[in-house]
């Protein structure tokens, strides 16, 4: 005689539950497992008892995996290293270099956050970097970054190319460095944006502003709008920074066409300051598809290890700054000083409309009151500012709730974690951890 339906449904139901508690049981049993091996394998071999090595030798798969990821993990630590060539080594280098400048018939120059550490604007990957004290769940110690000035490096590459040697620049840099050494405008790219430049996507062709704040206090991942409006067509500016995880859609500053338009042309390249993690990426700056006697030499300055360091020419672990001093100075030129009077951003800026005068809180670039005052003054229709001068020599820690800095990369991990937390909440199983 057949079961009633209700009996068969209930009987069903049960067996799942107990599939699912089997299932449950079998996870927490290799998870304990795996944290018991992970002990074992934390000790010493020579200190470890028979039952240990009893245990690892039964799950010679999951051992050979956690040794794996451990050779991962140390080598990943290796390749963070900050390593500095002694001075007599970096001096030889630097004389290498400086023959390679002269023989170049198209030098390009590729710049990342290295070149403005000495501005006291933090690098991405150094030991202070953003991303690692973000990874370590550090606070990042922020600062206006108008009270950065362009460093012995931003000086050098100006100099280098107005003499002819350095052909075009392309920076992963939003600081406005760059603009502010007084590199010409059409010798540079700055392909994840400026801090200073905001743009109308809507004006054919696009208009651009160049200010004397920064311009991405009230803009993130995914909000560029600046709550300024184009002066021509009214429609709302948006800043240029391109964050991680997004496309650079605007023509200025980025200016890719004209970026690879001389990397096609190189026939050397020098790299400065950058981990090249991100700009590795975008192969139309390396000429790799070239037949290998035809690629570009490659110089690479930089203090931590790089994915290019392979097909380096020349690998320079040295600070930027010191390394083009000894190149000048072996070049024979000498490395104009920055002076704000003379900062090309005073020319370029944009005035204001009288009612955006409000429209910003952080402090603004001041032309200097005489020729040895270089200070940052504070717009005085904020409230945040403390409406104190500051001197740029001067170490600043107070907090300055930042525009671009770290922002893509703080939204990208808050979501992250959020996904996490919520998969833990929702799933049954429990995420297995070494
Ligand atoms: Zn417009």
């Amino acid at each position: 005689m057949a079961e009633p339906q209700g009996s068969e449904e209930t009987s069903s139901r049960e067996a799942r539950k107990i599939a699912q508690k089997c299932q449950l049981l079998v996870k927490a049993e290799t998870r304990a497992r795996k944290k018991k091996i992970s002990e074992i394998l934390k000790k010493p071999e020579e200190v470890r008892t028979q039952e240990e090595v009893q245990i690892l030798q039964q799950s010679p798969e999951v051992v050979a995996d956690m040794q794996k990821r451990a050779r991962r993990r140390d080598k990943l630590k290796e390749q963070l290293k900050e390593v500095e060539d002694p001075p007599e080594l970096l001096y030889k280098k630097s004389c290498e270099l400086s023959t390679a400048v002269l023989q170049a018939r198209h030098l390009v120059v590729y710049t990342g956050a290295g070149i403005s550490t000495a501005a006291s604007i933090p690098d991405y990957r150094g030991p202070n970097g953003v991303w690692t004290m973000l990874q370590q769940g550090r606070p990042v110690e922020t600062r206006s970054l108008t009270d950065a000035q362009p460093t012995v490096t931003h000086m050098a590459l100006a100099r280098l190319h107005q003499e002819g040697y350095v052909k075009y620049v392309v920076s992963q840099n939003c600081d406005g460095l760059h603009l502010r050494s007084g590199l010409p405008r059409n010798a540079f790219s700055e392909v994840h944006g400026n801090m200073y430049i905001e743009v109308c996507a809507e004006c054919d062709p696009e208009t651009e502003y160049i200010r004397l704040f920064d311009v991405t206090e009230r803009t993130s991942l995914h909000r560029h709008v600046t709550d300024r409006n184009c002066h021509s067509c009214g429609e709302p500016l948006r800043d240029s920074i391109v964050h991680f995880g997004e496309r650079s859609c605007l023509e200025s500053p980025h200016n890719w066409e004209d970026a690879m338009d001389h990397a096609k042309k190189a026939d050397t390249i020098l790299c400065l300051g950058s981990s090249l993690k991100v700009l590795k990426r975008y192969s139309c700056l390396w000429g790799m598809t070239r037949v290998l006697h035809k690629r570009p030499k490659l110089f690479i300055v930089n203090l931590q290890w790089t994915p290019k360091d392979d097909n380096a020419t020349l690998k320079i672990n040295g600070k930027c700054d010191e390394l083009m001093v000894l190149l000048m100075k072996k070049l024979g030129l000498e490395i104009p000083v920055y002076r704000r009077e003379n900062d090309p951003i005073f020319k370029l800026a944009i005035p204001l409309l009288p009612d955006e005068h409000g429209s910003f809180s952080t402090c603004q670039l001041t032309l200097p009151t005489d020729a040895t005052s270089l200070t940052t003054q504070h717009n005085s229709d904020s409230p945040t500012c403390n409406g104190e001068e500051k001197n740029t020599d001067q170490k600043d820690n107070s907090s300055y709730k930042p525009g671009w800095f770290g922002k893509g990369c703080a939204k990208r991990r808050n979501s992250a974690a959020k996904r996490r937390k919520s998969n833990t909440a929702t799933s049954t199983s429990v995420k297995l951890s070494d």
